[in-house]
């Protein structure tokens, strides 16, 4: 069982809960290390992203935490940063990278913040073409790497959150698989750490965590390497998920994932 849970929010950005409330309930369930991923500051949508200002305040209390609950638990300071803001620049124990908006002309558009949000975004930026919309989108992930040189690349394929309920991309289509084949070959030779990520399945919006079943199996097929992360946005969810996204990576031919231990990254059985 993967103990180690790095991909979560507070209310420092979008989440719900303190830090010490996720700390209380990793010890609870009995993790070895909890992390914090707050968004990098978003500029042009300041209520998503963690204030400029709040960046400092955010290091401090799970610094503090660190020495708090030291010897019981690792607590670990990560940010998950967006490929188009600016990166603050501090020192993290570990970076997730992704891609949260796309941008088409000049101008910004949302990947994921609602069906809704998706719908109009592929509407007025891409002329109503969801493959248009897709493109740009594995495009943009492509450089994850080279632009927040990150260690986990966050939900490689965010763009199908809300594909069960409104289906927009065509999964099986063979321009979407190679559109995930380009990406993988872009970002596979930096060797940095995929997640699976449950964020969406906890709230309710899928029935699998994602990447989908072609996509990971892709992966695996071509030596990816894997993390789980329940992307809580409150604590109750600091495991969320990782019962089913073992048996999913399982399923999918995975029989390890990456975990952040005391001395670094360490390679744990699913
Ligand atoms: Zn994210
Ligand atoms: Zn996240």
């Amino acid at each position: 069982m993967i103990r180690c849970s790095l991909h979560n929010h507070t209310y420092y950005c979008d989440g719900k809960s303190a830090p010490e409330e996720y700390v209380l309930k990793a010890l609870a369930q009995g993790l070895d290390t909890v992390g914090f991923s707050e968004h990098s500051p978003f500029p042009w949508e300041p209520e998503a992203g963690m204030g400029t200002t709040a960046v400092t305040a955010y290091r401090q209390e799970v610094l503090s935490l660190r020495e708090k609950y030291k010897g019981r638990i690792q607590v670990a300071l990560g940010l998950e940063q967006d490929i188009l803001s600016p990166p603050p620049a501090k020192d993290w124990d570990y970076v997730i990278g992704s891609v949260h908006y796309v941008e088409s002309e000049g101008r910004l558009y949302g990947v994921d913040i609602s069906p809704e949000d998706q719908a109009r975004s592929i509407e007025e930026g891409f002329g109503g073409d969801p493959r248009a919309f897709a493109d740009c989108y594995f495009r943009t992930v492509a450089q994850v790497v080279e632009k927040t040189d990150c260690d986990i690349i966050g939900h490689l394929d965010l763009l199908v959150k809300y594909n069960e309920t409104a289906p927009r991309f065509d999964t099986k289509s063979v321009w979407y698989r190679r559109m995930v084949s380009d990406t993988l070959d872009a970002l596979l030779p930096a060797d940095r750490i995929f997640e699976i990520n449950a964020g969406a399945m906890n709230r309710g919006l899928r029935s699998l965590p994602y990447p989908g079943e072609w996509t990971l199996r892709e992966m695996n097929r071509r030596g990816a390497r894997i993390t789980l992360a329940s992307d809580a946005h409150e604590a109750e969810n600091v495991d969320g998920g990782f019962s089913r996204m073992a048996a999913y990576a399982k399923a999918c031919g995975y029989h390890t994932a990456w975990v952040l231990g005391k001395n670094g990254w360490k390679e744990e059985t699913l």
